[in-house]
């Protein structure tokens, strides 16, 4: 396994990344980047120091295996997370195509992975130009990314895969389409992994991380932030060994919908995590607002505690109902994974409207922990920022930077936009969702409780 100094010189290999007009040369030393290649180095000491192999390279055989790495995912670092999931899904969908020669390709991919200690993370995306319009009647071709020569040893694609989270800080891209593809887009069903540093691959990155000197306000976000990379393929070179479709259509969408599976799976986890610490925060506000007992307030909490309930209630029935693939692989139930996330995400500004409803303005406006070291306002600032008896005017300052670093700050909107669109975005999951429930079963209840079953036709 690699250790944190291995990983931070992994990254120099001449990998082409760019933040906010300039190539980056040193991204672990880089202002905003370089503490989120902190993080997954952090992570990769983690793992190593529990002596053996990272049960997130590993695939889950079974309810229990899916469930005890639910805390280890939530202990990693997106990164890494995020490689857990690119390993499930080639290996869902090498076992859902079932072709023998494309499954020998990803098992050694796969392993090649393992044995290196490597992160890869999802290339799905495209730029897609004008939604309307299917690959090959886009303007620019290159909407999606396709295969734009075929050589005796490989392919060469261009394109360009966008919102990519992590993916200036790992090792490999695991490119793969983005939607089903019909005969005469061939050149569009193309599932490959390319690593980061190829030639004509660049990255350019965009990030939500503080960029205030004192970390103190933002205590979620400051040790929490991830760049998302608009990952550009100019024109690049693919060995045939590491393709894992080539211009197969009717298999194009097995990619997106395993992936969609894992993706949507880590974000129901997150979701049921989050939704117990927005209740969280509701109820130590409310208390150190003297407002816990207020019969409004009780109410709103008791709205989220539902919430919360019901998001981990969709987790555990996704994990303890779940399938296995040819070769032994556990994956989640679709039908509760895709309907839990849909709830957890559809409900989620809801949950936060409570919160802040219960907390009140300074949410926004509570003076900087700084301030309270100034000699003339510190003692002041303290005295009015205190709240029911006994409560600090620190700790409750503190509560309120925690909130609006979770919700209403840089890191709160891309919560709000991830929620609703990571995993394929609302619409993918009420397509998912529609399609794994029993719709007959549901008319003939329908039909047996107005006793007309006679009637059916
Ligand atoms: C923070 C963040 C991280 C992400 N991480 C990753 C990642 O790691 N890897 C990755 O591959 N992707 C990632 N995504 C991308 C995410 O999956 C997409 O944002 C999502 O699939 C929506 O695609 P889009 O952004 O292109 O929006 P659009 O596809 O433009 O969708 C916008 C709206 O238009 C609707 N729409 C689109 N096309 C049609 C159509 N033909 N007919 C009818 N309605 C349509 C959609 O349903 C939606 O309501 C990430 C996104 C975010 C915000």
């Amino acid at each position: 396994m690699m250790t944190s100094a291995e990983y931070f010189a992994s990254l120099d290999d001449g990998r082409s990344i760019y933040f906010e007009g300039a190539h980056i040369e040193d991204l672990p030393g880089h202002p905003i980047l370089g503490p989120a290649v902190a993080v997954v180095a952090r992570c990769y000491d983690y793992f190593h120091s529990r002596n053996g192999e990272s049960p997130l390279m590993t695939i889950a055989r079974s309810s229990a295996d899916l469930k005890a790495r639910l805390p280890l995912l939530h202990h990693a670092d997106l990164v890494a997370h995020v490689t857990y999931q690119s390993i499930m899904t080639l290996t869902t969908a090498a076992g859902r195509i079932g072709d023998a020669r494309y499954a020998e390709r990803v098992a050694k991919f796969v392993r090649y992975v393992q044995d290196r200690d490597l992160r890869v993370t999802e290339c799905i995306t495209d730029a897609k130009g004008d939604r309307s319009l299917p690959p090959g009647k886009q303007k620019d071709p290159d909407a999606y990314t396709r295969v734009v020569e075929r050589r005796s040893d490989g392919v060469v694609i261009r394109g360009a895969k966008l919102h990519i989270s992590g993916a200036a800080l790992g090792h490999e891209l695991m490119v793969i389409p983005t939607k089903a593809m019909k005969p005469g887009e061939e050149a569009y069903a193309i599932a490959c992994a390319v690593p980061v540093n190829t030639p004509g691959v660049k990255i350019v990155n965009t990030s939500y991380a503080p960029r205030h000197k004192d970390a103190r306000d933002f205590p979620i976000s400051a040790k929490n932030n991830c760049p998302e990379g608009f990952v550009i393929f100019e024109d690049v070179f693919v060995p045939q060994e590491r393709i894992f479709l080539d211009g197969e259509v009717q298999h194009a969408a097995v990619f997106a919908h395993s992936l969609g599976l894992w993706e949507r799976l880590g974000g129901l986890s997150f979701l049921a995590d989050e939704a117990d610490q927005l209740v969280g925060f509701a109820q130590l506000i409310a208390e150190a607002n003297g407002l816990a007992r207020e019969s409004h307030i009780r109410e709103k909490i008791s709205e989220m505690i539902i919430h919360a309930t019901l998001v981990r209630a969709a987790l555990e029935a996704a994990i303890s109902n779940c399938s296995f693939g040819p070769d032994g692989a556990a994956y989640p139930d679709e039908l509760f994974t895709n309907a839990g996330k849909y709830h957890g995400a559809a409900n989620y500004n809801l949950m936060v409207r409570h919160l802040h409803d219960i907390a009140g303005g300074s949410v926004l406006t509570a003076p900087a922990i700084a301030d309270l070291e100034n000699n003339e306002v510190g003692p002041l600032v303290r005295k009015y920022m205190a709240g029911a008896d006994g409560v600090d005017g620190e700790y409750r300052m503190r509560l309120f930077h925690a909130i609006r670093d979770l919700t209403a700050d840089a890191y709160g909107g891309w919560k709000f936009v991830t929620n609703i669109q990571a995993g394929g975005g609302l619409y993918a999951q009420r397509i998912v969702t529609r399609r794994h429930y029993d719709l007959e079963g549901a008319k003939k209840k329908a039909l047996a409780v107005a006793g007309m079953l006679d009637a059916q036709h």
